[in-house]
């Protein structure tokens, strides 16, 4: 008699991994009705990948669907009568050709060993900015505002054409990028006006550029920014694991991180925020439980302290959109922000 023995290998992996989108779709949906709206923001809790952040009536929703979640996508938009369109066929091509450099770009905006043709990765936009302090001695100094929770730089640069020279209330603005980790044009944007504001000859840059110490953090979340390089492309939150849950049977990663944008300390959790570790846009157990939520607020309250603090931009991507405070509110309460025609003018 013959014993077969089947030895059954369990591969147990640690690490996630790099997450395909092979086949992942985007569509465009287009509701029209508010009845409409709300059948697509419920499907926000069964963790479609939302493209469009705020789902209004008349304006195509774009949201990605994985192969797994295909079928009942159709068939749930179908029996509801919206029409969905696939704007995207397949993800993970563009993806292929984001890492390409771009063939229509200006290839000579070049400044050290940067060009705007191509995506750096953390590592290079880090070495970037130490070499421009080399390029630029006097003006271009760098500085660590903090530590992400894996240990990484929270670095930027201080550009100031005339240190020393602007007595006791100099004028200070502050740029920051990369707080959503995927939206990679947000650093490039960041260091584009780095190099701007350091060989511009165009007057009104010129003014810009010298009249304010500034302060430029072209990646703040910089765990979630090499996470989109080594893990999930379309990886958006910190990777704090601490409030993990399990979300779907296809994802096991979901469940990770905090969306740094909704952790601040002011107006937390309420509009556009998450209280659901699954969402990509939840906001954390507590105000400013992230320690790079943390990092830039201790930073803008020094430099509250340091001098005329006027500007602060946050670049974010897509859409064609310019925010000023307050956008938690609508109406005549915008008008909380004393310079709010100012703003806008
Ligand atoms: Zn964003």
């Amino acid at each position: 008699m013959i014993l077969k023995i089947l030895i059954i290998a369990v591969l147990v992996t640690t690490s996630y991994g790099i997450k395909s989108y092979e086949n992942y779709k985007v569509y465009n949906v287009y509701p029209r009705s508010e009845v409409d709206v709300e059948r697509l923001n419920g499907l926000k809790n069964k963790e479609y990948d939302f493209w469009t952040d705020v789902v209004t009536v008349g304006n195509p929703a774009r949201i990605m669907v994985s192969p797994a979640q295909d079928a009942s996508f159709v068939s749930y938009m179908r029996s509801v009568g919206l029409a969905a369109n696939v704007s995207i066929p397949n993800v993970k091509k563009l993806m292929d050709a984001q890492m390409q450099p771009a063939s229509n770009a200006d290839r000579s905006a070049r400044l050290g060993s940067f060009s705007w043709d191509r995506y750096y990765n953390l590592q290079q936009i880090h070495a970037w900015l130490d070499e421009l302090v080399t390029l630029y001695p006097g003006v271009v100094s760098t500085q660590v505002i903090g530590r992400s929770l894996e240990g990484r730089e929270i670095k930027g640069v201080i550009i100031d054409f005339r240190e020393g020279q602007r007595g006791e209330n100099p004028r200070i603005a502050m740029i920051e990028g990369g707080i959503h980790s995927r939206e990679w044009i947000s650093p490039a944007t960041v260091t584009w006006i780095i190099k701007e504001f350091l060989t511009s000859n165009d007057p009104e840059v010129r003014a810009l550029a010298e009249n304010f110490i500034w302060h430029i953090f072209p990646v703040v979340n910089p765990d979630g920014y090499s996470y989109t390089f080594a893990g999930d492309r379309m990886w958006r939150k910190n990777r704090n694991p601490a409030n993990r849950v399990e979300c779907t049977e296809d994802d096991n990663d979901l469940g990770n991180g905090i969306d740094l944008n909704r952790n601040f300390d002011y107006v937390w959790m309420t509009v556009g925020a998450s209280s659901n570790p699954c969402s990509r846009t939840y906001a954390g157990p507590s105000p400013s439980s992230e320690l790079e939520a943390q990092a830039i607020m201790q930073h803008v309250l020094s430099l509250k302290q340091k001098g005329n603090f006027l500007y602060y931009f946050a670049f974010h991507s897509y859409s064609q959109m310019i925010l000023v405070p307050y956008s938690h509110v609508k109406g005549y309460e915008v008008l909380q922000a004393s310079n709010y025609a100012d703003m806008v003018s």
